[in-house]
């Protein structure tokens, strides 16, 4: 990878952890400005001083992207410190319960899932968009496997994940004129609090979930930061609408 993110301004959504956490860090590694956006105080401070402890620029801003008012609030806050953006990696979700038959599924879980994975999405790229069309910047969509297959990790994961490829697809046709690109990232099981909670209970789990990966293993947090740097870098100046799997040979179409 040869781009430079230099006097460029990141989003990450969902920074507190996990995969979101490492992209931040990746972020700004390359020299971006860093806004770290979440519930979780603590854990948004980690990330900050992860990023400054190597030398980068990061702030917290603490929101909740399923409450409009809140991601308004961030996005203000974004362009108030550092003048616009340029790169906004939504990330923030929750898995749901996994493993629970569809007529079985509590109907607050499903609002609880669609209102972070879908709603959230909607409210950030909603807020994001007038700012990246300013800069002609990029946004890259946690989608998932779950939104290319189905399968039985819980009804309202595979809606919201569909729906973000949807979203992602949409979005990239009504923006490529306007100079800004959208993707997604659909990452396969990858090492994080996330997975621990949802398959590493139980080892039979853990073991039928790896052999869904034809490479045989987890991924993990920096191999999906490495794809959403890429789609956010004028090494893919000419990719738009795209789902781009990190997935270990999940989904081989
Ligand atoms: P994670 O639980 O470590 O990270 C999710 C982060 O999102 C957490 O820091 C959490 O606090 C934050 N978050 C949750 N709800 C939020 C809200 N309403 N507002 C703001 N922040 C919120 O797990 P992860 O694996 O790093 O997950 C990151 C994303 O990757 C999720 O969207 C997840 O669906 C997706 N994903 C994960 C995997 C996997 O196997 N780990 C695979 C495919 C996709």
């Amino acid at each position: 990878m040869s781009s430079s993110f230099h006097g460029k301004v990141a989003l990450v959504t969902g920074g507190t952890s996990g995969i979101g956490r490492e992209t931040a860090v990746a972020f700004a590694a390359r020299g971006a400005k860093v806004v770290v956006a979440g519930r979780r105080e603590d854990e948004g401070f980690k990330t900050v001083d992860l990023i400054r402890s190597g030398g980068g620029e990061a702030h917290f801003v603490k929101a909740d992207v399923s409450q409009p008012d809140q991601v308004a609030a961030l996005l203000a806050e974004v362009v108030g410190r550092y003048g616009g953006l340029d790169m906004a990696f939504n990330n923030a979700g929750i898995e749901g319960t996994p493993f629970i038959p569809l007529e079985n599924y509590a109907e607050e879980t499903w609002d609880q899932v669609i209102g972070i994975n879908l709603k959230g999405l909607f409210l950030s790229m909603k807020h994001e968009l007038p700012h990246l069309v300013k800069n002609r910047g990029a946004m890259v969509n946690m989608a998932s496997v779950a939104g290319l297959t189905g399968g039985r990790l819980g009804a309202a994961y595979y809606a919201s994940k569909h729906g973000v490829v949807g979203i992602t697809r949409s979005a990239a046709i009504e923006y490529a004129d306007k100079g800004v690109r959208i993707n997604a990232v659909a990452p396969g099981v990858i090492s994080t609090d996330m997975a621990t909670r949802a398959f590493f209970q139980d080892p039979a789990v853990t073991a039928r979930i790896k052999s869904l990966h034809p490479m045989g293993r987890l991924g993990m947090p920096g191999e999906v930061a490495n794809a959403v740097l890429w789609l956010c870098s004028g090494d893919s100046s000419f990719t738009t609408g795209h789902v781009l799997s990190v997935d270990g040979g999940f989904v081989v179409p």
